[in-house]
């Protein structure tokens, strides 16, 4: 075994009920006085709760997903017209992609308080849109400095959002299997990672306002985020980011459709990922695990229903390609490729 792994440095504080004392922390740490509020409207009122004890200037809500380039840049003036010194913010990937965006031009140091599964707070990816182009990027200015985790905020979450934002943290345990930078630690990652979504999310379900489902389902999000972060974008997230950059489609619902089609498709040229993941679902084999999965969470099952047009398939195989990672495990050409994303379409059972 040989291997080179780089973790990135932050700190992680996880416990239910605790935000509002672990931000506050958090924020003493970082020896802040003016702090900007980076939250949703309708995240507005658990904002207020977990910053209560925190000195805050400014609150901004103008929260869209995917980061419009003109929505960062008013981000960016009002952090300057009240001269803040940190961020807190507090919502979902769209949130966090906000605070990042205002942290890669400032500096800024980021207390994040994610509120769903996306995992965005233990990367330091960053990305933006300009017309429907969405560039990411790599930058170590927009790595949170803390993760402020309490699985109390998700109970509201809804349902259906929580499956879909589940399954697109289940997309990055798989992915991390073979991304180009898979290291045997991602891997180990990740499939723990599996194993506690596989166990929290059919409790969130059952029982949305639980908290053991809620705190399984975040301890496995962020396993996987942390593994996604040092192995990178395998084929399922280069194909979800052209899709949803291309055509607007919700990021959480893409990767819970495509994520089954990417995962037939690559464990027949994957056996030691095909056992891991088959391990960590506790099944009989990879695709039989998360097909049991999909089942129980009523998870969604065709880019259709979410705005993709049949006529836009041909294009999307063609932007797809060039991006495809060289060493995918089953080689990819432009007929395996379109008949992924057919299926992906139309909701076919996946093979
Ligand atoms: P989101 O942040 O847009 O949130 C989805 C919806 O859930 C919103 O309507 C929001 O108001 C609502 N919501 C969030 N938390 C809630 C709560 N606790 N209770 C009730 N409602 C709540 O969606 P997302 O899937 O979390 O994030 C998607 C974005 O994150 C995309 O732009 C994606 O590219 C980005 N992302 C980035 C990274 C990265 O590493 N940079 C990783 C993952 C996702």
């Amino acid at each position: 075994m040989r291997f080179e792994h780089e973790g990135l440095a932050q700190r992680v504080l996880f416990g239910s009920g605790e935000a509002a004392r672990a931000v506050t922390e958090e924020v003493e740490r970082l020896g802040s006085r003016r702090v900007m509020v980076v939250a949703g409207a309708s995240e507005r009122g658990l904002a207020e709760s977990v910053t209560a004890g925190v000195p805050v200037v400014v609150h901004h809500d103008e929260v869209v997903m995917h980061v419009p380039v003109e929505v960062a840049e008013r981000a960016r003036a009002v952090a300057a017209a009240h001269d803040v010194d940190a961020i807190v913010c507090v919502g979902g990937g769209s949130t966090t992609g906000l605070a990042k965006a205002v942290a890669l031009t400032t500096g800024l140091p980021i207390v994040a308080v994610p509120t769903t599964y996306a995992g965005s707070e233990a990367t330091n990816v960053w990305g933006l849109t300009e017309g429907a182009k969405k560039t990411t990027g790599v930058d170590g200015r927009v790595l949170p400095r803390a993760i402020v985790y309490d699985a109390s905020l998700m109970l509201g979450l809804p349902v259906a959002m929580s499956v879909a934002s589940g399954l697109n943290a289940l997309a990055h345990c798989v992915d991390s299997m073979w991304a180009p930078r898979a290291d045997p630690i991602d891997r180990a990652l990740a499939g723990e990672g599996i194993r506690a979504l596989r166990i929290g999310l059919p409790q969130v379900v059952a029982d949305p306002r639980g908290l053991e489902g809620r705190e399984y389902a975040l301890y496995g999000a962020y396993l996987a985020a942390v593994a996604f972060a040092s192995a990178g974008s395998g084929l399922h997230h280069k194909i979800c980011h052209v899709l949803g950059g291309r055509y607007d489609l919700p990021h959480a619902q893409t990767h819970a459709v495509v994520l089954p089609h990417v995962l037939a498709f690559n464990v027949p040229s994957a056996p030691e990922a095909e056992r891991r993941i088959a391990a960590a679902f506790d099944a009989a084999s990879a695709v039989e695990g998360l097909r049991r999965l999909r089942t129980e969470l009523g998870a969604p099952t065709a880019l259709r229903d979410y705005g993709l047009q049949e006529a836009d398939l041909p294009g999307a195989v063609e932007a797809i390609l060039p991006v495809v990672p060289a060493d995918n495990p089953t080689p990819v050409d432009p007929d395996n490729l379109a008949r992924l994303l057919h299926a992906a379409w139309e909701g076919a059972d996946p093979r």
